[in-house]
């Protein structure tokens, strides 16, 4: 569906509540006819909170000294995708904050190569690590990982100024998502909603990025606050605003889906945090993908990019049966042992050759 983006940013801006469900409808009606209804799990280690950036919205950023730093044993990595491999996940990301050193790079490749080796080259392995070179990248996709999650988080140039500090490069961001690519990759990105200075236009464009540079599956959700970082005194935290960036992190996966019907779109843990359904909501919206956390709880607490994080005082094996009950009810079922593979990668692969 060719959707302007004079028509997107009016769907974004309006209050009309029964034009947002019919959008969340029509999206969902294009999700059935070409992806189906299965979502698929991906079960997310998030390994260390260590981050040598300084992204002003992110609670764990380096500056932030409020933080219990930690990173988990090699073992305790592998041993939680062993667990995610033996419960049927068929996928797991790894997340961490970003590093660049060479004792981290290593670090990577030798938990990465332990995965693939046990769990037979059977378990699906994104990882989220940020910038990185692109040596690094081939590095870690020869090991065996085959999808990247790197959010643009605006693809506003002026916007993502205004949130980062002035040594971090939209550009080379960019550059990033476009070396993953030519590696074979599948690609990720995504945007925050809600942001200060974020305009309706902005987010407009920002479903017209992903179109534009095609890619194969998103992760985006709404910002929510955090209060040890230097975006907090700019925020309008109101549980209105709040509603509103809800309302926006669904629309824009709707948006997202009837402009990419065959991409993956993860209903993330943000949408959560700021409604108990809202991972529901979101597959009900367009998306596919759920991202059940799958990290030791001795450790969520310490990963707190933003506020009111769901599910740090749960564990897995909880997780997986409230998960269930809740996804069948909306009418979906789980692609159980399956890698769920964003079709439009494959696409794409076929026209290359
Ligand atoms: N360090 C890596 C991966 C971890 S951060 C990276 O930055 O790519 C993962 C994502 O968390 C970021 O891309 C960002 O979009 C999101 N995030 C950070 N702070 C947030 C906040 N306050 N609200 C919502 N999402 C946030
Ligand atoms: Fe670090 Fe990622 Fe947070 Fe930025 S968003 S401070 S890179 S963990």
């Amino acid at each position: 569906m060719t959707l302007t983006k004079a028509k997107m940013t009016n769907i974004l801006k309006s209050d009309d509540e029964k034009k947002a469900t019919a959008l969340f409808k029509e999206a969902y009606k294009v999700k059935l006819a070409n992806i189906g209804n299965k979502a698929y799990f991906r079960g997310i280690i998030e390994f260390s909170n260590i981050c040598t950036k300084n992204c002003y919205y992110c609670g764990i950023r380096k500056d932030n000294k409020n933080v219990n730093r930690y990173t988990m044993t090699h073992d305790e990595i592998v041993d939680s995708a062993i667990w995610a491999y033996k419960n049927n996940y068929g996928s797991i990301v790894l997340q961490s904050g970003e590093r660049n050193d060479k004792q981290y790079i290593d670090f990577v490749s030798n938990v990465l190569r332990d995965i693939v080796q046990q769990t037979d080259g059977k378990l699906g392995i994104t990882i989220s690590l940020g910038e990185q070179t692109p040596d690094t990248y081939q590095h870690w996709f020869d090991i065996g990982a085959h999808r990247y999650l790197l959010r643009i988080e605006t693809s506003d140039m002026d916007l993502y100024k205004k949130l980062h500090p002035a040594d971090h490069s939209f550009n080379y961001r960019v550059e990033c998502l476009k070396s993953l690519r030519e590696i074979g990759y599948q690609v990720g990105t995504g945007v925050m909603m809600g942001l200060p200075y974020q305009t309706y236009e902005s987010m407009a464009n920002d479903v017209l990025f992903f179109k534009e540079i095609d890619i194969d599956m998103i992760g985006m959700g709404p910002y929510i606050v955090h209060h040890d970082t230097p975006l907090n005194n700019t925020v309008d935290n109101s549980p209105e605003a709040n509603k509103r960036r809800f309302t926006l992190g669904l629309k824009m996966i709707a948006l997202a889906r009837l402009t990419m019907p065959n991409i993956n779109i993860a209903a993330t843990t943000a949408l959560q945090s700021l409604h108990p359904l809202g991972r529901e909501y979101g597959l009900q919206a367009g998306a596919n993908i759920i991202m059940p956390n799958i990290t030791p709880r001795n450790y969520r607490p310490n990963y707190l990019l933003y506020e009111n994080k769901p599910c740090t005082d749960e564990n897995a094996n909880d997780c997986i049966k409230c998960l269930e009950n809740r996804i069948s009810m909306v009418g979906e079922s789980i692609g159980y042992n399956q890698w769920g593979d964003s079709p439009h990668y494959f696409e794409r692969k076929h026209k290359q050759v």
